[in-house]
């Protein structure tokens, strides 16, 4: 997932209607052949293309870690109905979301995926064969970029958004773009390679726990498709307690007369743990929840103000890696992720 800018959703918001025809990028069938004749080496070009209506409905109603995390307060402001939600309801709301890109958006996005592949080649070996995007409606994660499986989903407002800023400044547009696809990329590999996860987010501090939330903090959980789990923790102490979990609730039952889309009711804290034996309990002092303090800031590496989990902020330090932002406050944090991502 990735909050968006401001300068985004301006433009995005004033940006026309677009009507989408193609869904599919032309085959290439010598690529396919030369593919199916060296399928076990890891220098075959990944396989980007744009899903089906069908596939990606299929992949957005899979019941993963994420419509299966799903708690019915969140599922109620996702459909903005918060009278008896439930997971087919939101299914047949995901399924019909699905849009068509347009000819230019087809463009766009294979020129970004085109400019990316070569700095791209070192992780090849953590990228999936085949990596698929689609287009949904501003209804679905609050109109927010994120992933599911090996899809990466890109609403209209934002679309609209990338094309509007391309009028003005193509250059920017492509950098920003890219910047998003390189960010989603990251939850794809992440997703399809979990196994190190342990040794991964240390990278920035996080150490695992097994971590059951008290029924009435799950029941307000908003849960984040690209980081469905919360099995770390920060080690910071505070207030006696000896560590933090970022953590994502919605801030209400959807309220009718309120209106509002899934971003509205979003609201982010840490939360303070005990840890016992490799255990996370929440406290049940009060403050439960703090704001991010400077030693979590400090901990994590600075290098993103996008701190909601640590897979989130990994993502923007693989983009800073990939991108080779400079002046960072820890550019030892980039080049430890890229180095991880390398041995896969
Ligand atoms: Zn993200």
């Amino acid at each position: 997932m990735r909050i968006l800018t401001g300068l985004i959703l301006a433009s995005a918001l004033s940006a026309g209607a677009c009507k989408g025809q193609i869904t599919e990028t032309p085959t290439d069938t010598n690529g396919a052949e030369q593919a199916a004749e060296t399928t076990a080496s890891i220098t075959n070009p990944v396989d980007y293309r744009f899903a089906t209506k069908t596939e990606a409905g299929d992949i957005l109603t899979n019941i993963d870690d994420h419509f299966g995390s799903m708690q019915k307060r969140e599922m109620g402001v996702r459909l903005k109905n918060p009278v008896d939600p439930t997971i087919e309801k939101l299914s047949a709301q995901y399924r019909a979301a699905v849009l068509d890109f347009s000819d230019e958006e087809v463009a766009f996005l294979n020129e970004v995926v085109e400019d990316s592949r070569a700095v791209l080649a070192p992780f090849r070996g953590a990228i999936p064969d085949e990596v698929l995007f689609a287009k949904i409606s501003n209804d679905i994660e609050g109109g927010l970029p994120h992933t599911r499986g090996n899809l990466i989903l890109f609403s209209k407002f934002v679309m609209d958004g990338y094309l509007k800023t391309r009028e003005s400044d193509p250059e920017k547009a492509h950098y920003e773009l890219k910047k998003l696809f390189l960010h989603e990329l990251h939850h794809v590999m992440s997703r399809a390679n979990p196994e190190r996860v342990d040794e991964y987010f240390a990278i920035i501090g996080f150490k695992r726990c097994a971590f059951t939330e008290p029924e009435d903090l799950r029941l307000s959980r908003l849960t984040n498709p690209d980081a469905t789990a919360y099995h770390h923790y920060a080690p910071v102490e505070i207030q006696g307690t000896d560590g933090l979990i970022p953590y994502l609730r919605v801030s209400s039952a959807y309220d009718a007369d309120r209106g509002g889309s899934m971003g509205s009711y979003m609201n982010f804290a840490l939360l303070r743990v005990d840890v016992d034996n490799g255990k996370c309990t929440a406290t049940n002092e009060t403050p439960q929840f703090v704001a991010p303090v400077p030693d979590f800031m400090e901990l994590i590496g600075q290098n993103t103000g996008y701190i909601i989990h640590p897979e989130e902020t990994l993502s923007d330090n693989f983009v800073h890696y990939v991108l080779k932002t400079e002046g960072l406050p820890n550019p030892e944090i980039p080049e430890a992720v890229a180095a991880f991502w390398k041995t896969f």
